[in-house]
């Protein structure tokens, strides 16, 4: 039966990265005429969820993966000040200091020079042990 009226609602939010409308949830419905006489309306509600699965305010579009964050997921990296989502940060804990955020290419540089230095150290107690 072809239905009497159709109704579809969007409720949108604007992208801050893109500034394209990004929808949030979608109200379908549809009027129809039943065998009774009635007029019978059915639809349904769709829900949008951010990429990170939360339903709050977005707070950015990753740089690496292009997933939209909300507010409190997003984050930039402390280093080079990019867009990065929870999935893609990596989280450095310095003693008695709050956790800094950092993409993976700073992660990695840090890290590495970490090791190096560790590595250094241990070759030089060597040389000294010989010496
Ligand atoms: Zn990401
Ligand atoms: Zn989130
Ligand atoms: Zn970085």
């Amino acid at each position: 039966m072809r239905p009497l009226r159709r109704k579809k609602k969007y409720e949108v939010t604007q992208d801050p990265t893109t500034g394209k409308d990004r929808i949030l949830n979608l109200t379908e419905e549809e009027d129809t005429l039943s065998d009774q006489g009635s007029v019978d309306s059915a639809g349904l509600h769709r829900k949008y969820f951010l990429d990170c699965g939360c339903d709050s305010g977005t707070g950015g579009r990753c740089y690496e993966c292009g997933a939209i964050s909300c507010t409190s997921c997003h984050g930039r990296c402390h280093s080079c000040q990019k867009p990065i989502c929870l999935e893609h940060s990596n989280f450095l804990q310095a003693k008695g200091k709050e956790s800094i955020r950092l993409c993976r290419c700073c992660y990695g540089s840090i890290t590495r020079k970490q090791r190096l230095a560790r590595v250094g150290r241990f070759f030089l107690s060597l040389l000294m042990e010989e010496e």
